[in-house]
Order: structure tokens, then sequence, then C-alpha cells
């Protein structure tokens, strides 16, 4: 059975990673209600705007049971926007900004800054063959510390921001600044749906 992978879809690009994950063999479903995480294998967490996903998690009372689903270990992929909702500590957050968390890594909104608000570049990401990852950033975060329990797998290769860790796992979860599902390279979600059939 291939493994059922939710996708938030309270906003973002939804559609997109869809796709990607079918790509890869897995089974992706739209996940907007509590009830339907039961079914779940592992989730996605698409990009859009944080602080939105936040109230609307909070509106459709998703807040609470999906932090607790991730507490429990079920594995978990968050692109940008979704990079911020897995980090155990935001800079850069609205007053009311809340983070489901899980990642031991402190993320700051809209990190790149104004002059390069969105950008792609290419960069190697550790655990991925088959050469760079063409990345697409669109008012992204980055990664400002990564604690002991999470591995960096890639970093800013060139230009002002050069260093700054724009990808890291932390055992079943994965995070990327970048949005892999708009380059049609399925190689990060291949990644991540091999984790979620490890854990199962
Ligand atoms: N700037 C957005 C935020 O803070 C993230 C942008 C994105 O997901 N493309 O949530």
């Amino acid at each position: 059975m291939p493994p059922v992978v939710g996708v938030l879809a309270l906003q973002g690009d939804v559609r997109e990673h869809c796709a990607a994950l079918r790509s890869v063999g897995a089974d992706p479903v739209p996940v907007r209600r509590p009830s339907e995480l039961d079914a779940l294998d592992a989730v996605v967490l698409p990009g859009g705007e944080s602080t939105t996903i936040d109230k609307l998690l909070r509106a459709f009372g998703m807040f609470v049971p999906l932090r607790d689903r991730l507490r429990d270990g079920m594995p978990a992929y968050g692109s940008c926007a979704g990079m911020v909702l897995l980090a155990d500590r935001l800079l850069g957050g609205t007053a009311d900004q809340q983070t489901l968390g899980g990642m031991d890594i402190t993320v700051r909104r809209n990190a790149f800054g104004r002059q390069v608000d969105s950008f792609e570049t290419d960069l190697h990401v550790d655990g991925l063959d088959g050469g760079p990852v063409h990345a697409v950033f669109i008012r992204a975060p980055w990664v400002e510390q990564a604690g002991p329990g999470a591995t960096v797998l890639a970093r800013v290769e060139d230009g002002p921001a050069a260093g700054r860790i724009v990808a890291v796992r932390q055992q079943t979860l994965l995070v990327t600044a970048f949005h892999p599902e708009v380059t049609g390279d399925d190689r990060v979600h291949r990644l991540f749906v091999d984790i979620v059939r490890g854990n199962r």
C-alpha cells in the first residue's frame, strides 16, 4: 500500500505537492479537518503565509490535534511557511504567532530581506543523488540555528546569504526553506516518502 500523505490544504500550493507526492508513489490527500488526520501516515505543510496558516489552523480546530500527531511522531515535511510551522523557535514572527514545533531549530521569517525577497539558486542537498537542486526561494525563512538533534542538509552556496541553512532533517521531520514542488524535481519529496516508508 502506498503511504497516505496528507497535504495541509488551508492555504498554499497544495496541488503541486500532491502531484509531486503522487509521482514518487505516495497517496496524497488534501487535509482541512481534524478528523482527516487519523488516516494519515505523514503530512506535508506547504508554503504560503505562516501567520495565516497559523490562524486558519486554530480557526479550523486543527492546531492542537495536528501538534499532538506530530508529538506522537507522525513524519512531516514543511516547505517555507511549513518550515516556520515546524520550528521550535521563531524569530520575526507576529506577536500572536504560534508554531506547531517539533524540530529543534530557530527559524527567522522573511530572512533574506527586501532586496533578495525571492530568488533562485542551485545548491547541494545531503542525501540527494543526481547533482544540485534548483532551489526557488519566495519570501523565504532561513534556519538561524540548528540544535544538536537536527542535521543540516543544505546551505546557500553563493551571494549575500552564503552559508545560511535552508534544509534540515531531524529523524522523521524534514524542512526546506525553498519550494521543490514548483520545479518538477521530485527528489526532496522522494526523500520524504522514503523516510515515511522507513517509519511504517
Ligand atoms: N514569508 C512567508 C511566511 O513567513 C513564507 C513564504 C512562503 O511560504 N513562500 O510565512
